[in-house]
């Protein structure tokens, strides 16, 4: 009976290759009703053996890419598959064809003043929730330098040492791209907002410290990281503003990023090492926010980053590891794998997905790791309930309570993790800034109310 089942299986329809960003699926034209994946427990596939066709595997083959978020089928399981969503019926082949491979939701159009508002209170935000953003970008604002950089040694520039817990990192491009992350997150841009004048002088800084190369624009300053988020900070201003510098810069950098690409698919502090899932987890953002404003990004970058989750991954995908040889997940890994699966395409009601967020929402929030704070509020915002609810009203209140309020550190955090201690008070104050701004920063990925692009 099982021997029938799984050569079923195997004969209809459902080859899963591996998911080129979103899923990237080979799948029988004849059959459009199951979806299996590749890396979940057989247990999980829930088929019916009555459904399979065994003819099908005559038929014609047709590649489809799943029209993922926006399929009118999200929210609203298959019947025939209890464990996951359907998301190819409503499409034609020839529809899915044309679309892209990694997830068109997750953008930013909430960023507007309008829509800030609006989903502010709709996601779980509070009006204290949003002073505490408007005291950091302050706070920011203050520490910028004259030519328009950030630096994590708070011992230089307007501070003058006046704030305590000054970073070791000597990254300007990842001080910098934290910092207008932090802005682009609230809807300033260089043309609109109260800060567009520091937005403007921040990109115009990270432009200057790019070194043109073969492979792409190198914004690296010594590590991947710094290149990661300053490509994010251009590729945001690009989707934001539509301005044709951006795009040349942020595609350039793209490029960069896909050229240093590691040998097992993830990346790391240099061009071309192996990869860790942390350094990964920044180019992945930059890629899917790249892909989100239509620059090009590879098929074969997304594919190979694919590969490298999936020898990342324990329990079929719920739990991450730092790296693939390690043996046990991490709670920062497993936040960033997750939210990775999520962007190139796995439905949420996968049990991997549930699983995952079931994992997360028990660990925290840290009270100290902002790092795994950030990605896991990322996580659970687009999962939603039953975890989101009670993680954020946590998460939102212990950052509202920590942030300084007096003196030169007011509006500013700072929190003791490895990272903390590296990056000091601005990288704690961006992470914090950006975790308090997840209920417009990305829209939900898996919510079809979102649609207009104002900018
Ligand atoms: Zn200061």
């Amino acid at each position: 009976m099982v021997v029938h089942a799984v050569l079923l299986i195997a004969l209809a329809l459902i080859v899963v290759r591996g998911m080129g960003g979103g899923r990237s699926l080979s799948i029988d034209a004849g059959m459009t009703d199951q979806v299996a994946l590749r890396d979940f427990d057989q247990n999980t596939l829930e088929t019916n053996p009555s459904e399979a066709n065994t003819e099908a595997s005559e038929t014609e083959v047709v590649e489809i890419k799943i029209p993922f978020p926006e399929s009118p089928t999200l929210g609203a399981p298959s019947e025939s598959t209890p464990q996951f969503e359907s998301t190819v019926r409503a499409a034609s082949s020839s529809d899915l064809r044309s679309m892209t491979n990694l997830p068109a939701g997750g953008g930013m159009e909430g960023r507007s003043s309008g829509r800030r508002q609006e989903l502010l209170e709709r996601e779980g935000g509070t009006a204290g929730s949003e002073e505490a953003v408007k005291r950091g970008l302050e706070w920011l604002a203050a520490h910028q330098h004259e030519d328009g950089s950030w630096w994590f040694d708070l011992r230089r520039g307007p501070c003058r040492g006046r704030c305590r817990h000054s970073g070791t990192v000597g990254s300007s491009t990842a001080a910098t791209g934290l910092a207008l992350l932090c802005f682009l997150g609230h809807g300033e841009t260089p043309e609109e907002g109260e800060y567009s004048e520091v937005v403007r002088k921040g990109l115009y800084y990270l432009q200057s410290r790019i070194r043109f190369t073969a492979k792409g624009a190198d914004l690296q300053e010594g590590t991947m990281y710094g290149h990661a988020i300053a490509t994010l900070a251009f590729t945001e201003a690009y989707g934001m503003t539509q301005d044709p510098t951006f795009r040349d810069l942020a595609q350039s950098a793209i490029d960069f990023i896909c050229a240093a690409q590691g040998p097992n698919g993830g990346w790391r502090y240099s061009p071309g090492q192996p990869g860790d899932m942390t350094v990964s987890g920044w180019q992945m953002m930059a890629l899917h926010s790249a892909h989100l404003s239509r620059l090009n990004v590879p098929h074969e970058t997304t594919t190979a980053f694919s590969e490298f989750l999936d020898n990342t991954q324990l329990r079929y995908g719920a739990l991450y590891r730092y790296l693939p040889e390690e043996e046990e997940e991490k709670p920062s890994p497993t936040a960033i794998g997750l939210l990775c699966r999520m962007y190139m395409g796995w439905p949420r009601t996968v049990t991997p997905i549930r699983e995952g967020a079931a994992y997360l929402a028990d660990l925290g929030p840290s009270r100290t790791d902002l790092y795994f704070d950030y990605y896991a509020t990322q996580m659970l915002h687009h999962f939603g309930d039953p975890h989101w609810e009670s993680w954020n009203e946590k998460m939102r209140e212990h950052l509202i309570r920590t942030q300084e309020r007096s003196g030169h550190e007011a509006g500013s955090w700072h929190f003791g993790d490895p990272h903390g201690d590296q990056g000091g008070r601005l990288y704690s104050t961006a992470m914090a800034i950006m975790t308090l701004e997840v209920y417009y920063r990305y829209l939900p990925l898996y919510d079809t109310r979102a649609v207009e692009f104002p900018y």
